[in-house]
């Protein structure tokens, strides 16, 4: 017997989320880019958010700029990694509104290119068709 899909997405719910396929991408709502994103210092530069000469700079200094400049919303000194700024409705500060593309997408962070063989339920995904 089939296993019957959950009615709804919820990116909180790992239970919801289903079997990843890359060609899904395409027509997805990228929920996936509502979750937060750590980063470490070689994402940042990668990015262009930070130049290889700042990335030598003291860390506070870095977190100040990078918060300033709408970067980032946090950083743990335990782990050294920051987290992506996200707008008032979840979404990553790199996603295209409208048609849900990483503006980033060639240089985005490690964590965004591991996603979902890394993560909290490893080759499952919150798919959602875009409407
Ligand atoms: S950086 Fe790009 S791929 Fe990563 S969460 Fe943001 S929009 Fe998505």
């Amino acid at each position: 017997m089939q296993k019957k899909r959950p009615a709804r997405i919820d990116v909180d719910d790992l239970s919801t989320w289903t079997p990843y396929k890359q060609q899904k991408c395409k027509v997805c709502k990228a929920l996936c880019c509502t979750m937060p994103v750590e980063v470490k210092l070689r994402d940042l530069v990668r990015m262009g958010a930070i130049s290889e000469f700042e990335a030598g700079e003291p860390v506070k200094m870095l977190v100040k700029k990078l918060k300033k400049d709408g970067v980032v919303e946090r950083y743990s000194t335990k782990n050294q990694v920051f987290t992506l700024a996200r707008f008032a409705n979840g979404d990553c500060l790199y996603l295209e509104g409208t048609d849900r593309q990483c503006r980033i997408y060639e240089n985005r962070p490690d964590t965004c290119r591991n996603h979902p063989l890394v993560g909290p339920r490893p080759g499952f995904c919150p798919f959602e068709k875009r409407d």
